[in-house]
């Protein structure tokens, strides 16, 4: 019997040994209507570096550089913020120049704006022989026509980038929303309560795709999740870390999860919505209304104070 027990300790031990993560954060440098100023930026940088340095997760940074200029020369305050990560030994992508919806524009568009989004991000990383080349969809959108997206992947695939997929996709944006606005309004007390609320949030969407990597391939795969370089994170990705180590998750790589075979899924997916991986996947494989239910929704609460002008 105590054989038994060993075992099954055992066994568990190893099942959550296996849970693997990727941090991914988009529209670097910062994006946040409360912390403004060149000071109050970088105030926002250290502070989510900070966590991610601490939790040992070698995390990326996906760069909106139409964000590094002014006045149409590159903005000395907003690339020190660069700075910060890659001197936390953390990886930059390119997250284009301007943001653009791939649904609204056409193809060529798009190309333009992912090559207009190498500019001044790109030679600044390679100068510090850093790697840069990964790719992040703004908006998760990668084509509403086989033929949009096929050209896409192509050129990608061409001009050296990796794509960077999602599989815990969520709305830690509107969380960043509500939170500025609480900021705003110096309330201590909604602060908290929305932090509490964005953690609990985050690691249900969490264990929402955990679920969803077992039914489509009946094992933990190693995730990626997408969060954002906003107020939020700056003061509870730590919590969120934290849960997530206590949940048996180590951080890895872009390029060690993108190892696992989970990734050569094939992909016909050509719907409006930016949605995760794991459900173009599962779309692709056939699978139907059922299988996607239970996706955890932002509170009323938090809508509502997110959309408080
Ligand atoms: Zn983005």
């Amino acid at each position: 019997m105590r054989l038994l027990i060993g075992s099954l300790l055992l066994l568990t031990l190893t099942v959550k040994a296996q849970k693997r993560m990727v941090i991914t954060i988009d529209d670097l440098p910062t994006v946040s209507t409360f912390y403004k100023t060149p000071l109050e930026k970088q105030q926002l940088t250290q502070k989510l570096l900070a966590h991610v340095t601490y939790a040992h997760a070698p995390a990326i940074g996906f760069v909106i550089s139409g964000l590094l200029q002014s006045a149409n020369r590159p903005d000395t305050a907003q690339l020190a913020l660069l700075q910060q990560w890659l001197d936390a030994g953390l990886e930059l992508g390119n997250h284009t120049f301007a943001h653009k919806d791939y649904n609204l524009i056409p193809f060529s568009e798009s190309k333009a704006d992912v090559i207009q989004g190498e500019s001044i991000v790109k030679n600044f990383v390679k100068k510090q022989g850093k790697p840069f080349h990964y790719f992040r969809h703004p908006y998760l959108r990668k084509g509403d026509t086989m033929a949009k997206k096929d050209s896409l992947e192509h050129f990608l695939r061409q001009w050296g980038y990796r794509e960077a997929p999602v599989t815990i996709d969520n709305s830690d944006w509107v969380y960043a929303r509500a939170y500025d606005n609480a900021l705003k309004v110096h309330d201590a007390t909604l602060l908290a309560q929305v932090g509490q609320s964005y953690v609990s949030y985050m690691l249900n969407c969490v264990a929402y795709y955990e679920a969803q990597s077992m039914a489509l391939f009946n094992r933990p795969m190693a995730q990626v999740l997408l969060i954002h370089a906003n107020s939020i994170n700056a003061d509870f990705l730590g919590k969120l870390l934290g849960e997530l180590k206590n949940r048996g998750y180590s951080f890895i790589t872009l390029d060690e999860a993108l190892k696992d075979e989970a990734y050569q899924s094939a992909d016909t997916y050509t719907g409006k919505g930016g949605i995760s991986w794991l459900h173009r996947w599962a779309l692709t494989k056939g699978k139907k209304g059922e299988f996607f239910k239970g996706e955890p929704e932002v509170p009323a609460t938090i809508d509502e104070l997110a959309n408080r002008q």
